[in-house]
C-alpha cells in the first residue's frame, strides 16, 4: 500500500481536486486499486452548514456524508462511489480530540496539536483502508495557511513511518508576466520553501500555468526546488476537464509517480480508451441546447457543480453542447418570466434552502408547465412544482411548504419521523440545522407504465437525498385526478419521490439529487432524457 499526498501552493483554486481525480483515473486505468480521500483545513465539522456561496456545492455520498465538492470530481472521474470516511475537516479532527479528552481517554495528559491532533490526523489516514494499492490524500487549502500546519506535520511524521511508502506531489502556479514576457517561478520556489519549513521535500511538482512552460523554467524549478527535471510536470489548461487525465499522462505524471513508488510502469500499461472515446465525442458535438437554471446561487457556478456536470453529460450523450443560462430567481416575476426564459429549450429548478427567490422559481415552473417547455425539478424544484400545481391547478390558494410559511396549507412539510437502517430518526422544527436531514441513498419504487419507469427501465432505484421537508402524501389523490402522478414513492409507500405530469411532454420533479450520480462515462438517464426532450 502506498500513500500519495497532494498539496497546493501559491494560490487557491488551482484545480487540485481535478488533478487528484485525474491522477486516480490514470492509475485506475493501469489497473491499480485506487482511492482518493480529502482533508480540509477549515474548522467546520463538515461542509453541511457552509454557504454554497463560499464553499460551492455540498456533495452527498451514498452513506449520507455531507462533503466537499471535490468528492464529486473523484466520483465522476474514478467511477467509484466515495464514502463518509473519505473526507475529514480540521473541525472534525478537533472535535474528535475534544470528545476523547472529555471521556478521559488521554489519561490526564495536556492536549496539544503535536501529538494529539496530528495523531488524530494519522489515525484518519490509516483508518478504514481496504487493501488499496494507492491512496491519494488531497490536502485542501494552500501551504502556508495556519490551518494546514497540523496536516503537514502529520504527513511529515507518517512519511517516516517504516511500513508506508509514499510520494508527495506539490501543485503550484506559474504566472506569466507580460511586461517581462516571462513565466515566473519564484512563487513556486517560495511555496516549496514553506513545505521545507514543515520538513517536507516534494517528490513531484505540478505546475499549473496558462502558457506552455519552457525548458528554462523547468530547469530552474528543478534546481531551486530540489526535484529531478522529469519530476517537474506542466499542468496546462484543457478544453474540457475530462481531457485532463490524458493531458497529464502526456506529460508522464502517472509514469513519474509510479517510478517514485518503485513500480515499473511498463508492467502496468495504460488503457484510456473509454476516456479517449469520450473526448472525441466532446470535440464533435453538433447541436446546442439552452437550459435555463433558475436558482439562488447563480453567481458562483461551483454552487451547482454536479448539476452543471450532469447537464453536460446528458448533452454529450445527445451529441449536444449544453449552454446553461443561470437565471437569478429573485429577479423573476409574473411579468418578465417570458423574457427571462427567452431562448431556453428547457427549465430546471435545482435544490435549495430558504424562502429567498421562491416566488420567481414558482413563476418559472408555471411558465414551463403552461407552455409545454420541458421542466426538471430537483429536490426543492420538485417541492415547488407541487406547490405551483396545488395553487394554480388544484386551486389551493395558500398552498405552501412549512419551510417558508408555517401557517399555510402545507402541501410540503416536515416529516417528523422516518426510518433509516431500521432505526427511527426524529426531527422537529427546533432540531439542529446540521445533521438532521434525510441524507444519502434511499430506495424508491417506480410505477410501471410511468414516464420515469421508461427512463430508468427499472422498478427500484436508489438515489441520494439531502432535505428536511417532504411532499405531504395526503394530497396525492387530488394531484392524480388532474393528471399529476407521484410515479415514484419510498418503498413503504409513504414518501413521494417522483412527480410527473401526464399532460406535458416532459415535466418531472424528483425529491432526490440525481446529479450526484451522473458520471461522464455513465451519464444519468434522467439528464439524458431531459436534454433529449429539450432538443425536440
Ligand atoms: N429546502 C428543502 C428541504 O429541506 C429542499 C432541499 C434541497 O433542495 N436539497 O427539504
Amino acid at each position: 500500500m502506498h500513500f500519495v499526498f497532494i498539496t497546493g501552493g501559491v494560490a487557491s483554486s488551482l484545480g487540485k481536486g481535478i488533478a487528484s481525480a485525474s491522477l486516480a483515473t490514470l492509475l485506475k486505468s493501469r489497473k491499480f486499486k485506487v482511492r482518493i480521500r480529502k482533508l480540509d483545513p477549515y474548522l467546520n465539522v463538515d461542509p453541511g452548514t457552509m454557504s454554497p456561496y463560499q464553499h460551492g456545492e455540498v456533495y452527498v455520498t451514498d452513506d449520507g456524508a455531507e462533503t466537499d465538492l471535490d468528492l464529486g470530481h473523484y466520483e465522476r472521474f474514478t467511477n467509484q462511489s466515495a464514502k463518509k470516511s473519505d473526507s475529514i475537516s480540521s473541525g472534525k479532527i478537533y472535535s474528535n480530540v475534544l470528545n476523547k479528552e472529555r471521556k478521559g481517554e488521554y489519561l490526564g495528559a495536556t492536549i496539544q496539536v503535536i501529538p494529539h491532533v496530528t495523531n488524530e490526523i494519522k489515525n484518519f489516514m490509516n483508518s478504514d483502508l481496504n487493501n488499496e494499492d494507492i491512496i491519494i490524500y488531497e490536502i485542501g487549502g494552500t501551504v502556508g495557511d495556519i490551518e494546514s500546519l497540523p496536516f503537514l506535520e502529520a504527513i511529515r511524521q507518517i512519511r517516516n513511518d517504516k511500513n508506508i511508502s509514499s510520494a508527495l506531489i506539490h501543485m503550484t502556479y506559474i504566472p506569466y508576466l507580460s511586461s517581462a514576457g516571462e513565466l515566473k517561478t519564484k512563487p513556486t520556489q517560495h511555496s516549496v520553501k514553506e513545505l521545507l519549513n514543515a520538513g517536507i521535500q516534494p517528490d513531484i511538482i505540478m505546475c499549473r500555468s496558462e502558457r506552455a512552460i519552457d525548458k528554462d523554467s523547468i530547469s530552474k524549478i528543478s534546481l531551486f526546488c530540489n526535484v529531478k527535471k522529469d519530476s517537474v510536470i506542466p499542468a496546462l489548461n484543457a478544453k474540457s476537464i475530462y481531457e485532463v487525465p490524458s493531458l497529464y499522462s502526456k506529460y508522464k505524471l502517472d509514469e513519474t509517480l509510479l517510478k517514485h513508488l518503485n513500480y515499473n510502469p511498463r508492467k502496468y500499461p495504460l488503457n484510456l480508451k473509454p476516456w479517449n472515446k469520450l473526448i472525441l465525442k466532446i470535440n464533435s458535438l453538433k447541436k446546442v441546447v439552452n437550459i435555463g437554471v433558475v436558482g439562488k446561487y447563480t453567481n458562483l457556478k461551483d454552487s451547482y457543480k454536479s448539476l452543471n456536470e450532469a447537464l453536460i453529460h446528458g448533452g454529450i450523450e445527445n451529441s449536444s453542447k449544453v449552454e446553461i443560462k443561470w437565471i437569478n430567481a429573485e429577479k423573476i416575476n409574473k411579468k418578465n418570466v417570458k423574457d427571462k426564459l427567452y431562448n431556453c429549450d428547457g427549465v430546471l429548478v435545482p435544490g435549495g434552502f430558504g424562502v429567498r427567490g421562491i416566488g420567481g422559481k414558482i413563476e418559472a415552473i408555471r411558465y414551463a408547465r403552461k407552455n409545454n417547455l420541458p421542466y426538471f425539478g430537483i429536490c426543492l424544484g420538485m417541492q415547488l412544482a407541487v406547490i405551483e400545481i396545488a395553487r394554480n391547478v388544484l386551486r389551493i390558494k395558500n398552498a405552501n411548504s412549512s419551510e417558508f410559511n408555517s401557517k399555510s396549507k402545507s402541501v410540503v412539510g416536515l416529516m417528523t419521523e422516518w426510518v433509516k437502517n431500521n432505526t427511527i430518526i426524529k426531527r422537529n422544527i427546533n432540531s439542529d440545522k446540521g445533521g438532521t436531514m434525510r441524507l444519502g441513498s434511499y430506495k424508491a419504487k417506480l410505477k410501471k407504465n410511468s414516464k420515469v419507469f421508461s427512463i430508468y427501465k427499472k422498478n427500484i432505484i436508489s438515489e441520494r437525498h439531502r432535505h428536511r421537508y417532504e411532499v405531504n402524501e395526503k394530497f396525492i389523490s387530488k394531484f392524480n385526478k388532474k393528471g399529476y402522478i407521484f410515479s415514484g414513492m419510498s418503498p413503504d409507500g409513504i414518501l413521494p419521490e417522483v412527480l410527473e405530469s401526464n399532460n406535458h411532454p416532459w415535466f418531472i420533479g424528483v425529491q432526490f439529487h440525481p446529479e450526484l450520480k451522473s458520471r461522464p462515462l455513465t451519464p444519468h438517464p434522467l439528464f439524458v432524457s431531459f436534454i433529449k426532450s429539450c432538443l425536440k
